[in-house]
């Protein structure tokens, strides 16, 4: 085992060219510094600037998205989506278990609940077959002033919203899953944070739902050092969710009028330039981490224990974070340990939500393939190599 381990960082060495290597850096690789200057020379660092309007229109344009607005991170995207989407105090949201924590956190921020389903083990994302499962066997259909709701039998809740996440910037089988949400009238929002860059069936991660929600963390492919997107078609969601975030305040020339209870949730002007530089990146960016994953590929084709993990049929993903399967835990364990210690820095897959002491009291259904993949996972150093590969 620990030959095979040596080989492997010694390859990743050769890859990155670099002895310590980090698991997803950005890339400062254009007019970063120029843009940022301009801003600090404006004097409109803060929310109010062009840049943040000329940022959700470069965004919205690359996801064919007919509105984009523009936040503080991936996190508050989340709150704010699932809020305006109508999600309240002791609703229920289906999930999965399989995602970073602040998936989860966005639904309990608004008193609601999560429901945790399986994912599958092609996509590391919500099953659609799980959604069907549990929608047809648990819920019943009623109607409330006037409209459809879907009623969680087991809880007594209302099922208010359907989060699915595409996992590493591969693309759940999204399309289904709106589907099959749609015959229960639960609006889908798409926690997109990994996945800008990553396109199912031709179209864009994020845009299939009622709204989709981007980040532009450091350690995502594109950064505004933090900051966050809500994708959206329709233009009261987008028009209230832009309210929301900036305190709810009334547009007049002096006055302060505020008509709801908002949120400092703006992205910033300063912030803003950074992402119009790393945008005009995001094609090379993308290209570089599919030829990146491609290499991963090859090297791992042939190693008979340990499987490369690849974008699932009609993706074309951004391979945000390249992972490979490992025989078991304890394989796992050891190869986390090995790598880390020698400075190659690799990850397992987040711990299952349902296992973290806040959401364990959650309802969890089978999670089976969840379990299964973060005993297997690992991901491994995914940063845009900035020479042509
Ligand atoms: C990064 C990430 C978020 C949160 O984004 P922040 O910008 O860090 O708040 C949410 N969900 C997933 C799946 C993420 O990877």
């Amino acid at each position: 085992m620990e030959r095979e381990f040596e080989k492997i960082i010694q390859f990743i060495r050769n890859v990155f060219g670099a002895e310590n290597i980090s698991l997803h850096e950005p890339c400062f690789c254009g007019n970063e510094k120029k843009y940022v200057i301009d801003v600090i020379e404006s004097t409109f660092v803060s929310s109010v600037g062009e840049k943040v309007t000329e940022f959700e229109q470069k965004i919205a344009s690359y996801t064919s998205s007919k509105y984009a607005v523009a936040v503080v991170n991936g996190t508050s995207a989340l709150h704010l989506a699932l809020r305006v989407a109508g999600v309240g105090e002791n609703d229920e949201v289906i999930t999965q278990a399989l995602s970073f924590v602040a998936t989860a956190n966005a639904i309990r921020y608004l008193g609601a609940h999560p429901i945790f389903l399986d994912v599958t083990s092609k996509t590391m994302s919500l099953d659609p077959e799980k959604v069907y499962d549990f929608l047809s066997n648990n819920v019943q259909q009623q109607k409330y002033q006037g409209k459809k709701v879907s009623i969680n039998k087991l809880t007594g809740r209302r099922i208010a919203a359907c989060l699915p996440v595409h996992v590493l910037g591969h693309p759940a089988r999204i399309d289904e899953i709106v589907q099959i949400c749609d015959e229960y009238s639960i609006p889908v929002i798409e926690d997109a944070s990994e996945s800008l860059g990553t396109f199912y069936k031709g179209k864009h991660t994020g845009t299939f739902g009622l709204m989709g929600v981007l980040s532009f963390n450091g350690n995502k492919i594109i950064t505004t050092g933090s900051g966050g997107m809500i994708l959206t078609n329709d233009k009261s969601l987008a028009v209230r969710a832009r309210h929301l975030s900036t305190q709810a305040k009334q547009i007049h020339p002096w006055e302060y009028i505020h008509d709801d209870i908002g949120y400092n949730y703006r992205l910033s002007n300063l912030q803003a330039a950074l992402g119009l530089a790393q945008v005009e990146k995001l094609d090379f960016f993308v290209d570089q981490k599919r030829k990146l994953a491609q290499v991963y590929k090859d090297f791992f084709d042939k190693m008979d224990k340990i499987k490369f993990f690849e974008e699932p049929e009609k993706a074309r993903s951004n391979y945000w974070l390249n992972a490979i399967l490992l025989p078991d835990l304890n394989f796992r364990d050891k190869f986390l340990k090995l790598t880390n210690t020698a400075g190659v820095m690799t990850r397992p897959v987040w711990r299952p939500l349902h296992k973290l002491v806040m959401f364990k009291n959650e309802l969890a259904m089978s999670l089976e393939v969840t379990e299964n993949i973060y005993k297997h996972a690992v991901c491994l150093p995914s940063s845009v190599i900035k020479q042509k590969l």
